[in-house]
């Protein structure tokens, strides 16, 4: 950040704003807080990216992702830190850059195995919501409207038809490697796994809050759901949208 920009955040109304972004994997949601906190000069805060953090170091240690009382222990020496960056968040476990290991199929599933468990919650909630207190921050997951900032100013629920959102993340894996390993079908399967346990977990299911805005992508391209992400934040806010 620059000067000048830490000193809009520390003077300007910017400041205090919480801008809670939740949904199902594969919404878009990374693209449309990347853009939200660029565009309204906010710190972009993915929650994720924690629990993946978490889920890399329980799969390091051997432990069964089953084991409740184990991951909990595990967590209690654990410190995960995230530092908002350009493009994605730089996430250091234990002190060490772990952002380029978080992305692959066996975290993702584990990241979500992981998540279901309350101790395993209660700790990542308290680290959310420290990271944010200060305000300034467009923050995404599946929990920060609902529990970790009841509070936030703005709240948006971001939806896509699953087999949308599937063959979303099918083009993303097949940008970043030669060929994609995986066929759409299990993309999307995967996919519609990884809902179901957030959604129907006893610990704080994915759910949208009573006053979040709905925002269902499935009949938009990105650009569209990103604008009308943008229009949400600037009525709930009344700031005018800046110029691009
Ligand atoms: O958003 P991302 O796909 O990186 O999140 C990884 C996993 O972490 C999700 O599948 C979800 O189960 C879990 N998660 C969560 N609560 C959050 C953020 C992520 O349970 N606030």
């Amino acid at each position: 950040m620059s000067g000048d920009e830490s000193l809009l955040r520390a003077e300007s109304p910017q400041r205090k704003v919480i801008v809670a972004i939740d949904g199902p994997s594969g919404a878009g949601k990374s693209t449309i807080a990347r853009h939200l906190a660029r565009h309204f000069g906010l710190l972009n805060l993915e929650t994720g990216a924690m629990y993946r953090a978490f889920a890399l170091k329980a799969l390091h240690a051997g432990l069964s992702l089953d084991d409740s009382a184990a991951l909990a222990d595990l967590a209690a020496e654990t410190t995960i830190r995230l530092e908002p960056a350009e493009r994605e968040n730089r996430v250091l476990l234990d002190d060490e850059d772990v952002t380029g290991l978080l992305r692959n199929q066996t975290v993702t599933d584990a990241a979500s195995r992981v998540s279901v468990f309350p101790a395993i919650r209660a700790w990542m909630v308290r680290l959310q919501q420290q990271l944010g207190e200060a305000g300034g921050v467009v923050m995404e997951g599946r929990d920060i409207g609902t529990v970790v900032f009841p509070q936030a100013q703005v709240k948006i629920f971001l939806d896509a038809a699953p087999e949308v959102r599937g063959l979303r993340r099918y083009d993303q894996i097949g940008q970043t490697g030669p060929t994609p390993a995986t066929p759409p079908e299990e993309v999307i399967r995967d996919l519609r796994a990884r809902d179901e346990r957030d959604r129907n977990r006893a610990d704080s299911p994915l759910k949208p809050a009573p006053d979040a805005v709905l925002l269902d992508s499935t009949n938009m391209t990105l650009e569209e759901a990103v604008r009308a992400a943008e229009a949400i934040v600037a009525s709930r806010l009344r700031w005018p949208v800046p110029q691009q």
